[in-house]
Parts: structure tokens; C-alpha cells; sequence
């Protein structure tokens, strides 16, 4: 099964090492160019600066062809990835790929929070062990559209969220040495 990452800037590599981690023969593709999306069972979109990624998208051509994509398979977004898949940012408004119904305000836990290591409980990802999540300049997901299902919650935001097919994080699983986030996106796809 191929899964892509994209690699336009953020912190692909350690999405592909969390991929390996969760499933060791997983073929790993980055993508930089639309024909990289062919054949691929679903794509990651990480973490970085949302603006950046969007400016590049735009540069290599690749917004209409993502959009598509993630049309007819499942993406993964995390962090910025999560700004990029919502149907509205906030805090500034942002075009966006819009394939998920959220409401997404950037940078929402202030300054002085704006990073930190949380414990979370989650009962939805196989096992009782807490999950490590890694917040790094995060949003917050305000509001979920119709068939959403929260996964884990932090101070009563979600931060997993599966949605039409797709899943978001506001934090870095890629980050944290735990594969179950990883593997719950493997798993839902169609080689
Ligand atoms: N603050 C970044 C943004 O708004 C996201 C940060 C991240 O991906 N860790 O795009």
C-alpha cells in the first residue's frame, strides 16, 4: 500500500518514520507534484506554517489536484494539515482546501501556551493508555460538521476528530513515539 506525505515544507520526515513505526512495509511517497498523488491509498498533510503550505500549494500547482484527491480518499491532517483540510479558518481568515466540515482558529492557545506536552484519556483508539499529544502554535477546532466523531478531547476541544472519511489533529502525532493515531488512519485505508 502506498500512502503520501506531503512535502512541501513542515515536518514530513517524521510523519514517514511515524508511518514506518505504525506499519513497517507501508511505501512511504512524498509528494511535491500532482502526478506523486497517483496511485495512492490516502495522503498526511503535517504540520508547518498553514501560509507557507497554502503559498506553495498554489506555486506548484497542487490546490486543485489535493482537492480532488482528497475527494475520493481519506487525507490526514495534523496541525497546520488541519488548518489546510477545514471548510473555515479563523484568526485570520485563510483560503483553505475546505474537504473537512470544521471551524478552525489558528494559534489559539496564546502566547505564552502556545506549546506544550499533554496527557490525554481516550477510549476510542484501542487501549486505555493516555495519549501523548505534542501542541505546537495550535488551533482549536470550534466547531465540527454533521457526522463528525471527536476522538479525544483536550480542556474539552477536540483535537482527533473523524470527518467525512478523514482525520485531523490539531496536535503532532508524528511527534510521539505512540503509533495508534497513525494506525487508525492506516487502517481505514483501501490499498
Ligand atoms: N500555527 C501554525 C499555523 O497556523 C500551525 C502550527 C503547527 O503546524 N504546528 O499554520
Amino acid at each position: 500500500m502506498k500512502v503520501g506525505v506531503l512535502a512541501l515544507q513542515g515536518d514530513f520526515e517524521a510523519h514517514a518514520a511515524a508511518l514506518r513505526r505504525a506499519r513497517p512495509r507501508v511505501e512511504i511517497v512524498e509528494v511535491r507534484q500532482s502526478h506523486h498523488l497517483e496511485g495512492l491509498a490516502g495522503l498526511i498533510i503535517p504540520g508547518g506554517e498553514s501560509t507557507t503550505m497554502l503559498k506553495l500549494m498554489e506555486y506548484y500547482g497542487l490546490f486543485e489536484s489535493l482537492r480532488a484527491f482528497g475527494a475520493r480518499k481519506p487525507v490526514f491532517g495534523t496541525c497546520a494539515g488541519a488548518i489546510l483540510l477545514a471548510t473555515e479558518v479563523l484568526n485570520p481568515a485563510q483560503a483553505s482546501l475546505g474537504l473537512v466540515d470544521l471551524t478552525v482558529e489558528r494559534n489559539a492557545y496564546g502566547r505564552q501556551l502556545d506549546s506544550r506536552v499533554v496527557r490525554l484519556s481516550t477510549h476510542e483508539l484501542g487501549g486505555d493508555a493516555e495519549l501523548e499529544a505534542v501542541l505546537i502554535r495550535a488551533p482549536i477546532i470550534r466547531r465540527v460538521g454533521a457526522g463528525g466523531r471527536v476522538l479525544v478531547r483536550y480542556q474539552n476541544d477536540p483535537v482527533l476528530v473523524e470527518i467525512g472519511g478523514h482525520l485531523v489533529a490539531t496536535f503532532h502525532p508524528e511527534l510521539s513515539p505512540d503509533p495508534r493515531v497513525h494506525e487508525r488512519f492506516l487502517s481505514r485505508l483501501e490499498p
